[in-house]
């Protein structure tokens, strides 16, 4: 069990006001359809994000496509009204230089705090990471999910699954990066490209996840719970806890991921049923007396890498072909960070 670092909250009130004012204010731009794309990346959570800024940086014309609304992938933030929650990862820690470099980048941007210990947070809220690390919405499509991928001699073409066809690129992508899940990536590229074979060899496992507002706190010291296997539940954070979150209209937000057995045997339960679960299982620990003012429920079918493919990146550079994720090494926000850093590094050397 751990306890917060409380210091400078306080300070930091202030900061994460204005910063939730810059980022609701940002603008969009977007390519010409008929714009040469040197590399398109396919996902937008941290290896897609990433790889997105390196190699713009590096002078790169780069597209960003995923089909969600928003950017982060899994480090992502259930809105509902006023309450938010940070239903995917909880936190971040850094061990190796390049990450470290980007959190202390992030943090004198303000845009990430230290939660407690050694655990780190995007501010105002996890999700709020992809507009941190972008320096603008050109060349951004966001509600777009790619169906496939194909390569004549001009080069790639996507397709979309609303449009059915090209929107972006009309054939002239020089190069594509695909920084989804494992599965989905083989779904993207064809079972058929006998090129990643490593991708079919990731394994991940789901998670349930309960987020509840209730009124009073959690009666725990303990922003964060972490359960002994055998246990149903893995970990009960309590989100507005969290720096730049506190309580909204008087409600406490906490956020409860069920344990890796648990979400498998509940994986096809649902959505109302496995909310009644664990809710009965949060309050037979807390013997709650009210019942929460608000309760969802969301699966993760792909949450944590279980087996991965034990590679940093893969890259085809004959076709301009390159795939990335946490899938790579493993289930944690700085490999995933890792794997796209390398990728774009390679993708740097092979074709600058
Ligand atoms: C419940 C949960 C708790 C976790 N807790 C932690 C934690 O505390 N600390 C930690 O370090 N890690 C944690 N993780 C793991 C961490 O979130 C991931 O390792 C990391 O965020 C993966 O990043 P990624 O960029 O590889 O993939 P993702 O974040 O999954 O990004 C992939 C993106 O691709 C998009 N996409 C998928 N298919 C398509 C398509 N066909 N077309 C267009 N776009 C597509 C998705 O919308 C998504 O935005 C947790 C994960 C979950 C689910």
């Amino acid at each position: 069990m751990l306890r917060p670092d409380f210091l400078g909250f306080g300070v930091q009130f202030h900061r994460c006001l204005a910063h939730s004012l810059l980022i609701s204010g940002f603008g969009g731009f977007f390519m010409d359809s008929n714009q040469k794309i040197d590399v398109a990346v396919i996902g937008a959570g941290i290896a897609g994000l990433w790889a997105c800024k390196k190699l713009r940086r590096a002078g790169f014309g780069v597209a960003l496509i995923d089909k969600s609304r928003g950017l982060g992938g899994r480090m992502a933030t259930r809105r509902a009204g006023k309450l938010q929650f940070d239903h995917g990862a909880q936190f971040f820690t850094a061990s190796k230089p390049a990450f470290l470099g980007l959190v202390s980048e992030l943090v004198t941007d303000d845009l990430c705090a230290k939660w407690f210990a050694d655990r780190y947070v995007a501010i105002p809220r996890m999700s709020a990471i992809g507009r941190g690390l972008l320096d603008s919405e050109e060349g951004l499509y966001l509600n777009q999910q790619v169906r496939r991928i194909h390569r004549e001699a001009s080069g790639w073409f996507i397709e979309f699954e609303q449009s059915g066809h090209d929107i972006i690129g009309n054939g002239y992508i020089t190069n594509i990066v695909i920084a989804v899940p494992a599965p989905q990536a083989i779904d993207i590229i064809g079972a058929e490209y006998s090129g990643f074979e490593k991708l079919k060899s990731v394994q991940y496992a789901p998670c349930w996840t309960l987020m509840l507002a209730l009124e009073k706190p959690l009666q725990s010291d303990d922003v964060y719970m972490e359960f002994p296997d055998g246990h149903a539940l893995r970990s009960i954070s309590q989100n507005s806890n969290k720096p730049c979150r506190g309580e909204v209209a008087g409600l406490h937000t906490i956020v409860v991921h069920a344990s890796q057995d648990w979400s498998i045997q509940n994986l096809e339960h649902d959505k109302e049923t496995v909310q009644d679960a664990l809710l009965s299982i949060v309050s037979d620990i807390f013997n709650f007396q009210t019942p929460p003012h608000y309760i969802s429920a969301h699966r993760w079918r792909f949450a944590e890498v279980t087996q991965a493919a034990k590679v940093p990146f893969l890259w085809d550079s004959k076709i301009g072909l390159g795939a990335c994720g946490d899938w790579c090494t493993g289930p944690r926000i700085e490999l995933a960070f890792d794997s796209g850093n390398a990728l774009a590094n390679e993708i740097i050397a092979d074709r600058l």
